[in-house]
């Protein structure tokens, strides 16, 4: 017998589905469908999105399957910093902000369970963050957003120039006008991270496919048919989890890419154990003694190419914090893609009937991949969660008015480096 999540008359199969897991027997038994490929959920994309959405549902006994049009992994995520920035970052809604806080929250048990269903650590690392102001004006909106903070319950430590240089000797030869620290932020290794969510995700039973491109998905009474190159999937449920990837069957607007470089250093002796969030550039010390500077924001950049020019920009403005950095060895550089939804609210939730949407995490997307995966994976079993605000039906109004944004300034392109 299939396993089935509500949708059709399935609230009672997952019901027994629940009192089986509550009396410790196994899942049931899980029929293929007369095609031999129907699965409950099909997923398209294998970022730290939809990754995390099919490790949560196979996790509860959904048959999943995923699919990768290149290694899972590689697309924004593999080139994240890997900051759990719920507060050093600034969100758009009072309600992505909390979203943000929770899902930071999340990663400390997420981060262990993971562990423990991977056997591989993801480098979790909870030592807060620094955010500098070097301007009177970012001392003005630091402060806004400490009292935003404030009275929204999250902890924020007021810091001057004698705090950081206490915390970070090296760090007083710059005019800084305002500081502050957040002793709750945290950061994973993003790499890491994605390679223990596919494992955790495998060996929960998801099936990944990699290098197999969905082309197109087609609706088939209430389930789907996925397109693949070579095959067609029958699915009762799909994700949509593309990052920056064609929008699939019209059923999302494309994201906006912004593109962003980075560098990773590693000095003999890590100067800073905090992450330092400047105006311009983060600085990211990772467990395994790198510090990684990032990054840069190019907005519809696709390609992945490096610029010797944000290289160099990125290496000054981390010296101008950090003098001894000049002396570490340079490990890599690199740029990804990170998908930005028109409004800058990631989408998240039920499009339609059986197609969720999981996109535009922007400059978040691993901060809030955990949460949203399980978010997502309780609103396919037809429970309760809190993806209300992220709901992708909301697309056209913001595809049309990025349209409209991208005639009336005749470019859609912005170079902030
Ligand atoms: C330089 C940089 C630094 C960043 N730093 C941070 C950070 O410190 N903290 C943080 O929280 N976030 C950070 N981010 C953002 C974060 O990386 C992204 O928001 C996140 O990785 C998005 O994940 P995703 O799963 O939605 O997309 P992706 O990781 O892009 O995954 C989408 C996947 O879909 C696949 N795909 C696309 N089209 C198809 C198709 N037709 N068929 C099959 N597969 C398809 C792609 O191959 C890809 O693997 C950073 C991003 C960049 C670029």
């Amino acid at each position: 017998m299939k396993l089935q999540m509500p949708g059709q008359q399935e609230q009672l199969l997952s019901q027994e589905f629940f009192m089986r897991m509550i009396h410790g027997e196994p899942p049931l038994p899980i029929e293929k469908g007369a095609d031999g490929n129907m699965y409950d959920v099909v997923i398209a994309g294998a970022g730290v999105n939809g990754l995390s959405a099919a490790y949560h549902l196979a996790s509860r006994g959904a048959e999943v399957l995923i699919l990768d049009e290149r290694e899972a992994g590689k697309g924004a995520s593999d080139a994240a910093a890997g900051m759990l920035g719920a507060q050093t970052e600034k969100h758009q809604t009072k309600e992505l902000f909390h979203f943000a806080v929770e899902g930071r929250n999340y990663f400390e048990s997420f981060s262990t369970q993971l562990e423990e269903a991977s056997q591989q650590s993801v480098h979790y690392r909870k030592e807060g963050a620094w955010k500098l102001a070097f301007t009177s004006e970012e001392k003005g909106d630091l402060e806004e957003l400490m009292t935003f903070h404030r009275k929204e319950g999250e902890e924020v430590i007021a810091a001057d120039r004698s705090d950081l240089v206490h915390a970070v000797p090296e760090a007083g030869a710059f005019h800084l006008e305002g500081a502050a620290f957040f002793p709750h932020e945290a950061q994973v290794d993003a790499r890491r991270y994605v390679s223990a969510l596919k494992k955790a995700a495998l060996n929960n039973g998801a099936v990944l496919l990699e290098y197999t491109s969905v082309k197109d998905i087609k609706r088939r009474g209430e389930n789907w048919t996925v397109v693949t190159e070579d095959r067609e999937l029958s699915a009762g449920k799909v994700i949509l989890s593309h990052g920056t990837g064609r929008s699939l069957g019209y059923a999302m607007p494309d994201m906006i890419p912004v593109k962003g470089e980075c560098v990773a250093v590693k000095p003999k002796v890590q100067p800073f154990i905090s992450t330092i969030v400047a105006p311009q550039i983060y600085m990211v010390p990772k467990k395994d003694g790198r510090i990684i500077i990032g990054a840069t924001e190019t907005e519809g950049d696709y390609t992945k190419t490096v610029r010797a020019g944000a290289v160099s920009w990125l290496i000054e403005e981390a010296c101008r914090i950090i003098p001894s950095l000049r002396e570490a060895p340079v490990q890599e550089i690199w740029a990804g893609v990170r998908p930005k939804s028109p409004d800058g609210i990631p989408f998240a939730g039920e499009l339609e009937k059986n197609l969720y949407v999981i996109s535009g995490h922007y400059r978040n997307g691993i901060l809030m991949s955990g949460l949203t995966g399980k978010e997502i994976s309780r609103s396919i079993f037809g429970e309760n969660n809190e993806l209300y605000f992220m709901c992708p039906k909301r697309r056209n109004t913001n595809a049309h008015s990025y349209e409209r944004e991208r005639l009336r300034t005749g470019s859609k392109c912005k170079d902030d480096t």
